[in-house]
């Protein structure tokens, strides 16, 4: 026996002491949480939203014809949770493009009448998928549906597909709500790497490719919801990055719509549903070429393996209560351009800046002004302190989602964007003062005036800690 042997042995009670804290510390909070959750209620629904017809595409300007058949199915999936205070939250996930604004609205009041939900507990996330169909939003964008130069046949089917996808998604809620049965919720995360930053910095300015150095999120966010029998019952992930490796005229869910159908075909009776993240300047890579539908299924398998990843350790348990707010910010524009400066840009070279000052200046005809401010929607759910969910209106770059999660308080915080209302670009002050596309060049596709004014990020941050502040749960309730 040397002296090292003795000095092991005198440290042994003390190290049997730790070893028991360390299994039996955990064991008893997880214990504690379990027997909370059992509370919880959840129930989900889906239904097919691809149109039955062919119709003109949202998301590229560039297209020229209307679509030709699907490559897959695109859904509407609805969670609605119900805590043990009988507060309610539904999470309506779509694969299309973007939420009009419009939508939002006419949901937000049919789900009071029908269901007396309050709108801060409804949260509607679009894939952002580019191969969906054009929905009738403002009169001008690429989330919209003029921009495109369609006829009034065409404007006409468009209004024709929202009505009744607003209908569908009002029973689907409905649905979800009347599905409800006794659950568990788990929070827990994994990565997938495909997401590049495609902002590159080139002599010419900020340029849209892939820049392996820019700032990303691979992070991907998973609430599992359990039957009480144990048998999973719905995932709900994340991704932050744009969901368009596919560029062609057939209806798809693109990486995401494959992701959800591969979760589900390895979990039978599950349901999957994707939020967008903050992905507004990321790009899934490789795309594009005779090959973008090989890779759009491997993004699609990627995450998928993400979250099967996810899957694999124990999940956090998620307790409640939910406390739930929805608010609007104003954001402010960049100085406007002066009727000459208008003038001048309407006999641009650009037909797309043609168009876009058109509009401009028939607003600036009709109202003797054109608008300065844009009401943007935040919203936040925290389920107890277990979880901190915000949902952020329009196409958010990723500077948001990392800044939000190293400054909000709590144990997880998942950040999703394309939530509500997409109508845009949400630019961070850093991608604002370097240009490009994301920054202020895209509201040429949207009936904006122009850049948001640089006061733009810290507005929308001071929102949501607003918001998380407001929701906080006092202990005992
Ligand atoms: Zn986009």
């Amino acid at each position: 026996m040397n002296r090292h042997t003795i000095n092991i042995l005198k440290l042994r009670p003390a190290l049997t002491f730790w070893l028991l804290c360390l299994i039996a510390l955990p064991c008893s909070t997880y214990c504690a949480h379990a027997n909370q959750q059992a509370s919880w209620k959840a129930g989900v629904a889906s239904i097919v939203i691809t149109p039955d017809e062919s119709m003109w595409m949202a998301g590229y300007a560039a297209r020229d014809k209307p679509s030709e058949g699907k490559i897959n199915d695109l859904h509407a999936k609805a969670l609605a949770l119900e805590d043990e205070h009988d507060t309610r939250l539904v999470i309506v996930t779509v694969d299309l493009l973007g939420i009009p604004r419009p939508m939002r609205d006419w949901l937000t009041e049919h789900v009071k009448e029908s269901y007396k939900l309050g709108p801060e507990a409804l949260l509607l996330n679009a894939s952002h998928t580019h191969s969906g169909p054009v929905l009738r939003e403002a009169k001008y964008s690429i989330y919209g549906n003029t921009l495109y130069g369609l006829s009034p046949e065409q404007i006409q089917q468009n209004n024709k597909y929202v009505d009744e996808l607003q209908d569908k998604l009002l029973e689907l809620i409905g649905k979800a709500i009347e599905n409800m049965a006794p659950a568990k919720l788990g929070y827990t995360h994994a990565r997938a790497g495909f997401a590049m930053n495609r902002r590159l910095k080139t002599e010419n300015g900020i340029q849209n490719s892939p820049n392996p150095d820019g700032p990303v999120d691979h992070n991907v966010p998973v609430l599992r919801i359990d039957g009480q029998d144990g048998k999973l019952r719905a995932v709900l992930f994340g991704y932050a990055c744009h969901n368009t490796t596919l560029s062609g005229y057939e209806f798809c869910g693109d990486y995401a719509g494959f992701a959800q159908e591969y979760i589900e075909q390895a979990h039978p009776g599950t349901t999957a549903m994707f939020m967008a993240g903050c992905g507004g300047d990321q790009n899934p890579y490789p795309r594009g070429g005779p090959n973008t539908l090989d890779y759009c299924m491997q993004h699609g398998r990627a995450l998928a393996n993400g979250v099967e990843a996810a899957l694999a350790p124990r999940a956090h348990p998620v307790t409640g209560p939910i406390r739930a707010a929805l608010d609007t910010v104003m954001l402010d524009f960049a100085p406007l351009p002066s009727r000459k400066q208008l003038e001048q840009s309407a006999k641009s070279e650009n037909k797309y800046q043609r168009r876009h000052t058109q509009v401009l200046l028939e607003e600036l005809e009709k109202n003797g002004k054109i608008r300065t401010t844009y009401p943007y929607l935040v919203q936040v759910v925290r389920f107890g302190d277990d979880l901190t969910m915000v949902a952020l209106a329009g196409e958010v770059v990723v500077d948001y989602s990392l800044r939000l999660k190293s400054e909000l308080p709590g144990q997880a915080v998942w950040v999703a964007a394309y939530s509500n209302d997409v109508f845009g670009y949400i630019p961070s002050l850093r991608v604002l003062k370097e240009g490009g596309y994301e920054a202020g060049d895209a509201m040429l596709y949207t009936d904006l005036p122009g850049p948001f004014a640089p006061s733009v990020e810290e507005r929308i941050v001071a929102k949501v800690h607003e918001l998380v502040d407001r929701t906080a749960v006092s202990r005992g309730k």
